[in-house]
């Protein structure tokens, strides 16, 4: 049985028109000799009735005080109403089809509710109905614990609950649907002449959405990538292809002039805004002095977590989350410290395999964001990815500025090891899935 999961996205199901193209996507995949898996997102954006933004500004402005089991509890009936409803819609086209939540498709994660982690997924009840011969259609982004408490997965879950169903039925591939042609190469909001990406490596992609892409979600591309499950990443609207990432459909190819092109050294550009700088000075060698391992305690302790850390003798510098930055400088304080935190910084990464090894990227970095007047804070890299920290205010210009160095508007030229490999996979459900 060849089965492919097809993950809908909240703004891929939001107006009649939209469901009907859906439905068109899944009918499709039949014709093409699949068994479709469908997952979807809560319909549509903040204002629209069953959205998960609606839902929550339904407790706001109620200023009800719901736990987090509670909380979790309400935000997964808008993936319940969005499943059915496409359940009803597949069926009056004559595919039949039956909705599961996320907690009878067998999907078990932890017990952080808002943002819980699939670790196991138990696929017989969508087993059993692709051997009925129907289309499952289930609400992405919730599971339930081993308890069977309903659990949410935070914000663009529903990736991983796609990448994690894929992995427990042995998926051809997953087909990620959304409202941009693909993953490309900056925010087309932010650059509006950003361009789609034909072909990705797992490792681009990962980093990508780590670093603010939010196209799609890390953790499901981490499952994609751990299982070599070939995503797609289309649009609900087109019939164009869309970014494939790490191996092609059984069947498909890509034109050879893309699979051999030349180098590219940086892929995308992306942005986290938000965040806060903490700058420790120290009066003697931070490496002698006893605060030195009681400033990362005490952060681990308070749960705030660290990016972008720089150790050198005379100073610590790190970012956080800015809504994290209070406490951290409530915890320095409380140490005996005088950290120096500045608020309102954005993080903005250049990311390609291609750049390692490569000389002058960190040069033509600095001199595109100088020639734009944008100062460079802090910097991290590694072998795939240069980031800088800059003020939030010049980050959409520090972005457009790196697109156009890099030259990212102009043709395709694909990864280096971005030329896909065939393969097929088409082993069905196993009893259950343990997730690393
Ligand atoms: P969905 O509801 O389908 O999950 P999302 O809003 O989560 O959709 O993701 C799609 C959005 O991601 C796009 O509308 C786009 O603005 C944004 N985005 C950010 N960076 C990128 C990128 N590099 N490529 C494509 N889209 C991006
Ligand atoms: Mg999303």
């Amino acid at each position: 049985m060849r089965i492919l999961v097809q993950k809908f996205g909240g703004t891929s199901v939001a107006t009649p028109e939209l469901r009907r193209r859906v439905v068109g996507h899944v009918r499709r995949a039949r014709q093409e000799g699949y068994h479709p898996v469908v997952v979807v997102s809560a319909m549509g954006r903040a204002g629209d009735p069953y959205a998960t933004d609606t839902l929550l500004n339904l407790v706001d402005q109620e200023e009800a005080r719901l736990s987090p089991r509670e909380l979790d509890l309400l935000l997964s009936c808008g993936e319940i109403i969005s499943a059915a409803l496409l359940a009803g819609l597949l069926a009056r086209e004559g595919i039949p089809a039956a909705a599961l939540t996320g907690m009878q498709a067998g999907i078990i994660t932890d017990d952080r509710f808002g943002d819980a982690r699939i670790v196991e997924v138990e696929p017989a009840a969508v087993v059993a109905l692709l051997q009925e011969g129907k289309v499952p259609v289930i609400a992405g982004f919730q599971g339930r614990t081993p308890e069977g408490e309903v659990t949410t997965l935070g914000r663009g879950g529903s990736d991983t609950s796609a990448a994690a169903l894929a992995a427990a039925l042995g998926a051809v591939a997953v087909e990620i649907y959304t409202d941009v042609d693909g993953v490309m190469t900056a925010d087309p909001r932010v650059v509006p002449e950003a361009r789609s990406l034909r072909t990705l490596t797992y490792r681009e992609v990962v980093e990508m959405a780590h670093l603010g892409a939010k196209v799609v979600h890390p953790r499901a591309v981490e499952i994609a990538m751990e299982e070599r499950i070939p995503l797609y990443i289309r649009s609900t609207r087109s019939e164009s292809p869309g970014t494939l990432i790490g191996g092609l459909r059984p069947g498909q190819t890509i034109p050879r002039r893309l699979a051999v092109g030349g180098r590219r050294v940086v892929t995308a550009v992306t942005q986290i805004p938000g965040l806060a700088q903490v700058l420790l000075e120290g009066e003697e060698d931070w490496n002698r002095s006893p605060a030195f391992l009681a400033v990362f305690d005490a952060l681990a302790g308070r749960g705030i977590s660290l990016d972008m850390i720089h150790v050198s003798s005379r100073l610590i510098a790190f970012v956080v989350d800015g809504r994290q930055a209070d406490q951290a400088s409530e915890v320095l304080g409380g140490l005996g410290l005088l950290p120096e935190v500045g608020r309102g910084f954005a993080k903005v990464s250049a990311i390609g395999v291609g750049m390692h090894g490569v000389p002058g990227v960190m040069a033509r970095i600095a001199r595109a964001l100088r020639s734009c007047g944008i100062a460079i804070y802090q910097t991290t890299d590694s072998h795939a990815v240069i980031s800088c920290l800059v003020r939030e205010e010049a980050a959409t210009a520090a972005v457009r500025a790196l697109h156009q160095e890099f030259g990212l508007a102009d043709g395709e030229t694909p990864s280096p090891d971005g030329a896909p490999q065939a393969q097929e996979r088409n082993t069905v459900g196993r009893a259950t899935r343990a997730l690393r």
